[in-house]
């Protein structure tokens, strides 16, 4: 009884962040951060619940433009909690502008413009899907080794018209270079034919983290297929509206695009 009554006392006494929190590095603009708390804790970002595995282990993706701060509130299974402040650095983007262009705007015709949409609306489809796999918990890998040719973030300024910012990773490659899961995940996407984008895959990590591949030249796998890290999905290609053969690489957390450099890490070296 009087030990009972000891340790009463002493939870009664305990702080009111008794639970573990521990949060990755970078916390700035387009990063995927990866966080760690105890089973069964709530976490909710800026007043939004998020999804927290079974072992604790849950993630946000911070949009390009996030605001400077964000809060971060865990409520652990014993009732306490705790509100972390996160500071999110902002970043710098390579914007150009030009001015003074001949205007050489083509319409699409409405046809392919129609097909267009279509493809757009299927791709926020899959970047939507919310399921339980755990595969997100996995470090990632380049999917393709190579010079970065397109990095995240950047834009294009025409005559004062802000153009959309580019929102994936372009790494050039040789035609035909295997493409590969950095992660393990399932396909919900393989598309041979977009009209923009070509052979387009999206393949889901679980907990609302996708990845998308655009220019292919082959894609290796079908919708539904289970994918290990490191499996071929495709192949590097120029189809679609591509300048030359490269891997357009994205990152997504439900919809919003984050920088595959900050989730990849950097580039090891190719091998020869
Ligand atoms: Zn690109």
């Amino acid at each position: 009884m009087i030990r009972l009554l000891g340790l009463f006392l002493m939870l009664a006494a305990a702080p009111a962040f008794a639970g573990t929190l521990e949060l990755s590095a970078p916390i700035e603009q387009g990063a995927l951060v990866r966080g760690q708390t105890d089973p069964g804790a709530k976490v909710m970002l800026d007043g939004k619940a998020l999804r927290v595995a079974p072992d604790g282990h849950f993630i946000f993706g911070l949009p390009r433009n996030a605001p400077a701060h964000a809060v971060l509130d865990v409520t652990f299974a014993d009732g306490g909690g705790t509100r972390r402040d996160l500071a999110v650095v902002a970043r710098t983007y390579d914007i150009q502008r030009i001015d003074g262009l001949p205007e050489n705007q083509v319409t699409p015709d409405p046809e392919t413009f129609g097909r267009v949409l279509h493809d757009i609306a299927m791709i926020k489809t899959a970047h939507a899907v919310d399921s339980d796999r755990l595969d997100f918990e996995t470090p990632f890998l380049w999917p393709v080794l190579g010079p970065i040719s397109g990095v995240f973030g950047s834009q294009r300024i025409l005559d004062g018209e802000p153009r959309a910012p580019h929102l994936g990773t372009d790494i050039a490659a040789p035609p035909s270079t295997p493409v590969k899961a950095p992660a393990p995940g399932t396909v919900t996407l393989a598309e041979p034919d977009f009209v923009l984008d070509g052979g387009t895959l999206v393949i889901d990590h679980g907990y609302g983290l996708s990845t998308l591949y655009i220019h292919l030249s082959k894609i290796a796998v079908r919708k539904g297929d289970r994918v290990a890290q490191g499996q071929v999905i495709g192949a590097v290609g120029a189809t679609g509206r591509a300048t030359g053969p490269n891997l357009h690489w994205g990152v997504y957390w439900y919809g919003t695009a984050l920088d595959p450099m900050l989730v990849a890490g950097p580039m090891p070296p190719a091998k020869n």
